[in-house]
């Protein structure tokens, strides 16, 4: 019997990366290199050191900003204080947060606004949650990561509300909302999932399509929040072996060569040509029969913002 690669989809950009990419490319067609760019614009290496080659400069600190250079924010979204402070250079700013981010940051806000204490759900440090939680005055916002977290959970406010990071794995979140609602069972929640469509979307077909794979290579950066959950997912639906890989040079074929089913899929920060690398290195000493399993397509864009339109 021959050996079976398994091409999962929906894989790769998802709207908010394609988005925040191209932004940051028009940028430096419009105003000229450098366009310096709050954080990684998306957790991809391959994608950070092409736009570096176009002529963008990835910083943490506003100080490195000269003084007239735009300054776009990240997908992930920034604080309050971030962007009064890049207003302050009175240089351009571009924002490109992903719009389901902002979606969760108006969200934040409103509850803030309505006296709400608002429980996030997220990772530590993790820019996304630094930008969420800098939407409101320190305190108005309590972070947790786990069940555990929960426990400990003091909050002395009859009006409470969660919120989550966009990229969470679905199943995990769900634990922790069970538990949210069984220790506070007045507790509100936004209007819409705010666990974005990419990474719901790609959790599922995974999670569908693992049942047929012994073992699952994602491709994405160990940075990107989205792309370990994938990994989980893979492990957590029986997968014999599941690896997060940054490219094809990080791929031992060795490892896999005792598999009979092996699914590839990707990342939301990933460019798929990462991935046919990936599949044409396994290629290379094993036969395989190539299968393209699509869970469902996706038809989600966002507009470029305003000023580079
Ligand atoms: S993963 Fe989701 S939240 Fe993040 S950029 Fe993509 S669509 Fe937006």
């Amino acid at each position: 019997m021959k050996k079976k690669i398994y091409l999962i989809a929906p894989r790769g950009f998802c709207a908010g990366v394609t988005r925040a990419v191209d932004t940051v490319t028009l940028a430096i067609e419009k105003y000229g290199a450098p366009v310096y760019v709050k954080h990684e614009i998306v957790h991809n290496k391959h994608v950070i050191d092409e736009l570096e080659q176009k002529g963008a400069i990835f910083i943490e600190d506003l100080n490195d900003v000269p003084i007239n250079r735009p300054i776009i924010f990240s997908a992930h979204g920034v604080s309050k204080k971030i962007i009064n402070e890049a207003n302050q250079k009175k240089g351009i700013t571009i924002d490109a947060t992903c719009p389901l981010v902002t979606k969760v940051h108006i969200q934040a806000l409103k509850f803030y606004n309505r006296g709400y204490q608002i429980v996030l759900i997220g990772h530590k440090n993790h820019p996304e949650v630094e930008g969420t939680m800098g939407q409101v005055p320190e305190g108005a916002i309590v972070l947790v990561e786990d069940i555990n977290d929960v426990d400990r959970l003091k909050i002395n406010n009859n009006k409470i509300a969660y919120i989550t990071q966009t990229t969470l794995s679905v199943d995990d979140t769900i634990k922790i909302i069970e538990k949210l609602k069984t220790k506070f069972p007045y507790i509100e929640c936004s209007p819409k999932e705010d666990i974005c469509y990419a990474t719901t979307n790609r959790q599922n077909a995974v999670k569908k399509f693992a049942s047929i794979c012994d073992a699952f290579i994602i491709v994405g950066s160990s940075n990107s929040s989205n792309s370990n959950r994938l990994v989980e997912v893979a492990k957590n639906s029986g997968c014999l072996k599941s690896d997060l890989i940054e490219d094809s040079t990080k791929l031992n074929i060795n490892d896999y060569k005792h598999f009979n089913s092996i699914g590839v899929s990707s990342g939301a920060s990933v460019p798929d040509i990462l991935v046919m690398d990936v599949i044409k290195k396994l290629k290379t000493n094993h036969e395989y029969d190539l299968e393209e399993k699509t869970l469902e397509d996706e038809n989600v864009t966002f507009r470029i913002p305003s000023s580079l339109r």
